[in-house]
C-alpha cells in the first residue's frame, strides 16, 4: 500500500494523497458514436421532424426505459425539471396548490412546482436517510395538498413503504423524483415503478446521461397520453405514420409547450442504457469496499439505507463525519482538504431550501402577486430542524469516484486518514482563518 511520504497536508501546501485522474463521466465508446451518427446522417433529428419509415430514437429509448422499470409508459423530456413540471400538470396541480417537497433537494424539485403556479411546502427530512421524512410528511398535509414529490436523495431511499401507505390512504398521488437514483432496486421493484408517475433528470452528472435530458413514467395510459401532449404543443404520436408527413398528430385537449428530446440526446440514451446496472454494480462493489475500510479508521460512514432499498445507486457517495475525530473543523474545511488531497471534488450537501441561495420563491412573478400564496412560499416559514443539522454533518463526492477500482477507493480512505493524523494542525488553521 502506497504511503504518503510528505505528511504534510496538500490544503497547507503539502503533496497530495493522489495526483492521477479520475474514471471519465460522462462516458460514450463506438457504439454510442456510431448512433449518434446514424441520428446524424438521418435527416431527421427531433420527433417533430417529418417521417422517414425509420423507428425515432426518442420512442426506441422510451420503451427500452419503461421496460427496464417494469412499467407499460415514458415520455422523455429535455430535462428533469420540465419532467418534474410535465407530471404536476398532468396530475392537475396548478395555482395554489400545495406539493410536498423535501428540505433537502437539488432546487429543481422545489422551483418546478413554482412553475405551474403551485405552492412547494418544505418538509424536513429524516435524519438517517437525509430523504422526506414520512412522519413531516403527515404533519403538512393539508386539505390543499395535491402531490407528494418524493426524492431518492445522493445514495438512499425515501422510505416507500411509509409514503405508499400515506399516499394509499389520503389519495394524494406520489411523483418519485429518481433523478438521483437510476436503477435502484427497493423491496424487489426498481424505484420509479411506485409512484403514480416517477421523473428523472438526465443531466451531465446523472449516472445516466444525454448530457440535458429527462423522462416521466408511469402504467396510467390517460396520465401518459396527456403528458405526451404537454411535451409535443398538445401533439401524440400517430398510430400509423406516413412517410414524409409528421409523425405527431394534433390533438389540444391539453395546453402543451414543447419539452420534446432531441434524437442525438435519445441516441445517448438508449444506447447507455445497456450499461446502467453493471456502472451501478461497480460503483456499489467499491462502495461496499470503502464503507468497510472507513469503518477500521471510524469517525465517517455512509448515510443510511433502510432495509428494503435493496440494490443502491450512487449518484453521489454521502458521508456523515463525526467532525470531533477531526480536529473539530467545519464541514467545508473537511470537504477543501479531501478535495487537495485527491482532485475530486468533495462537497458539503445541498443547502435546505429554506436557506438557499439559489431558492428564491418571492421572485417567482408568476405567483407572488398574490397576497396569501406569497405568504405560503416564503421559505423561511419552513422550519427544518434535520435538515439544517444534517447539512453541518454531511459530504458528498461523485460517482465517478466509485466508478474504478479498490486502488481509488484506498486514495479515499489515504485521504481521510492523513487529515485525522493531522487534525491538530487543521484545528489551528481553522482558528488561524476566525
Ligand atoms: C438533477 C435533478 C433535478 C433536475 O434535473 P435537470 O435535468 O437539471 O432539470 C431534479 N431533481 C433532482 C433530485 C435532481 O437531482
Amino acid at each position: 500500500m502506497p504511503i504518503h511520504t510528505n505528511k504534510s497536508l496538500a490544503l497547507l501546501g503539502g503533496s497530495p494523497v493522489r495526483t492521477q485522474p479520475w474514471p471519465k463521466w460522462p462516458r460514450a465508446n463506438q457504439g454510442t458514436e456510431k448512433l449518434l451518427l446514424d441520428v446524424l446522417h438521418s435527416g431527421r433529428w427531433a420527433i417533430s421532424g417529418m417521417y422517414n419509415g425509420e423507428d425515432l430514437y426518442e420512442k426506441r429509448f422510451a420503451a427500452a426505459f419503461a421496460q427496464f422499470h417494469g412499467v407499460s409508459y415514458c415520455v422523455p423530456v429535455v430535462n428533469g425539471s420540465a419532467a418534474i413540471t410535465m407530471a404536476l400538470e398532468a396530475l392537475g396541480v396548478g395555482f395554489g396548490d400545495e406539493v410536498l417537497v423535501p428540505g433537502i433537494t437539488w432546487v429543481a424539485c422545489a422551483s418546478a412546482v413554482l412553475r405551474v403556479g403551485g405552492v412547494p411546502v418544505l418538509v424536513d427530512v429524516d435524519e438517517n436517510t437525509l430523504c422526506m421524512s414520512a412522519h413531516a410528511a403527515r404533519a403538512a398535509l393539508t386539505q390543499n395538498t395535491k402531490a407528494i414529490l418524493l426524492v431518492h436523495l445522493y445514495c438512499s431511499f425515501a422510505d416507500l413503504d411509509a409514503f405508499s401507505a400515506l399516499s394509499k390512504e389520503t389519495d394524494i398521488p406520489i411523483i418519485e423524483d429518481c433523478s438521483q437514483a437510476h436503477g435502484a432496486i427497493w423491496d424487489g421493484r426498481r424505484v420509479g415503478s411506485y409512484g403514480k408517475i416517477a421523473v428523472f433528470s438526465m443531466q451531465d452528472t446523472k449516472v445516466l446521461t444525454s448530457g440535458e435530458g429527462g423522462a416521466a413514467i408511469t402504467n396510467d395510459q390517460g396520465l401518459y397520453e396527456v403528458m405526451q401532449q404537454l411535451r409535443a404543443d398538445g401533439r401524440i404520436y400517430r398510430r400509423t405514420p406516413i412517410n414524409n408527413q409528421n409523425e405527431l398528430e394534433e390533438i389540444g385537449s391539453v395546453q402543451g409547450r414543447n419539452m420534446c428530446l432531441s434524437e442525438f440526446q435519445s441516441a445517448i440514451l438508449f444506447d447507455r442504457l445497456q450499461y446502467l446496472d453493471q456502472e451501478n454494480s461497480i460503483r456499489r462493489k467499491n462502495a461496499d469496499h470503502l464503507n468497510s475500510r472507513l469503518k477500521e479508521i471510524g469517525g465517517v460512514q455512509q448515510i443510511a439505507v433502510p432495509q428494503k432499498g435493496e440494490a443502491v445507486t450512487y449518484y453521489q457517495y454521502c458521508g456523515k463525519v463525526d467532525l470531533g475525530q477531526f480536529g473539530d473543523i467545519d464541514i467545508h474545511t473537511l470537504c477543501n482538504a479531501m478535495t487537495c488531497e485527491l482532485g475530486i471534488v468533495f462537497e458539503p450537501i445541498d443547502n435546505p431550501l429554506n436557506n438557499n441561495i439559489l431558492y428564491n420563491p418571492l421572485l417567482a412573478k408568476r405567483v407572488v402577486p398574490d397576497q396569501f400564496i406569497r405568504s405560503k412560499i416564503n421559505p423561511k416559514i419552513y422550519s427544518l430542524p434535520n435538515a439544517v443539522n444534517a447539512s453541518r454533518l454531511h459530504f458528498t463526492f461523485p460517482h465517478k469516484g466509485l466508478l474504478g477500482d479498490e486502488a481509488d477507493v484506498e486514495c479515499i480512505v489515504q485521504a481521510f486518514e492523513k487529515i485525522k493524523a493531522n487534525k491538530v494542525l487543521l484545528n489551528e488553521f481553522k482558528k488561524s482563518k476566525q
